[in-house]
């Protein structure tokens, strides 16, 4: 039988890893950064709700970066970490309340509000499509201290309780940047082309693929530049932003993937200093 060691998860110290790694935000929607030590000569996998999540090494043990749903219950989770065949480790940590606005919208076109049922289908394929994409575990070591991938006001886009023409939908799990049609979105890092497309309500669609489970989305292109299988560098164009999909105006709709949940791309970004 496989021991249990049982670790306790503490925080990271903010400034030691602040260029490489995301603030450490360990609410719903957020990342949190979990620290634990080496307990075996073997580089460890860590899960976290059965999936694997990014471990980055350091001197001295590891980095989990964990991304949490924006349903996370507030309280304790935990993080499994098996070391090979030489036994298992439950790390837990804290994940706190965050509270996130709610947004009115209004569309103008209710057929993109109250879907056909030739929409709902389409929608339904398409979001058979994107669970697919969200799968994809690739070996590189992705890099985190990502480019804004266009410029623009973005301050708590995330996360924000939606009603569209007066009925309550799905919260929004990621980042709008308003910006002209047209203006070039940068690749925040380096990657590969996962998937391009045109969806109901996302319009034109880049997924990239940065590695290690962490992936990103950018929506309602007016363009897309790219291909899947292409590689990308930091700052290349894939795409221009435009009003494809189901939107009030042109701009950039960017989500980040961290284990398959959509996290606050915020945490990626040079913290800013405008007040919130
Ligand atoms: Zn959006």
């Amino acid at each position: 039988m496989r021991t249990l060691i049982l670790l306790i998860g503490f925080l990271l110290t903010p400034s030691l890893f602040a260029e490489t790694l995301p603030r450490h935000a360990p609410v719903p929607g957020g990342v949190a950064l979990v620290e634990f030590r080496a307990a075996a000569d073997v580089e460890p996998l860590a899960r976290y709700q059965d999936r694997p999540v990014l471990v980055l090494a350091h001197e001295g043990g590891y980095t989990a970066v964990v991304g949490l749903p924006l349903d996370a219950a507030i309280g304790t989770h935990d993080l499994e970490v098996a070391w090979g065949g030489n036994g298992r480790s439950t790390i837990p940590f804290e994940v706190t309340s965050k509270e996130y606005a709610t947004q009115h919208l209004t569309i103008k076109d209710q057929s993109k509000v109250d879907l056909s049922q030739a929409d709902l289908e389409r929608h339904w394929r398409e979001q058979a499509v994107v669970r697919d994409v969200l799968k994809t575990r690739s070996e590189p070591l992705p890099a985190l201290d990502f480019l804004q991938p266009v410029p623009g006001p973005y301050a708590n886009t995330y996360g924000k309780r939606r009603i569209i023409n007066g009925q309550p939908r799905n919260p929004h799990r990621g980042m709008d940047i308003p910006a002209a049609q047209g203006t070039p979105i940068r690749a925040p890092a380096d990657g590969v082309v996962l998937h391009t497309g045109d969806f109901f309500f996302s319009g034109n669609v880049v997924y990239l693929d940065h590695g290690q489970g962490v992936l990103t989305l950018y929506a309602h292109l007016a363009r897309i530049d790219v291909e899947p299988g292409q590689r990308v560098v930091r700052g290349e164009t894939i795409g221009t932003v435009g009003a494809s999909g189901r939107v009030t105006g042109p701009h950039l709709h960017w989500s980040v993937y961290l284990n398959r949940n959509a996290v606050d791309p915020e945490l990626f970004l040079p913290e800013t200093t405008a007040a919130p």
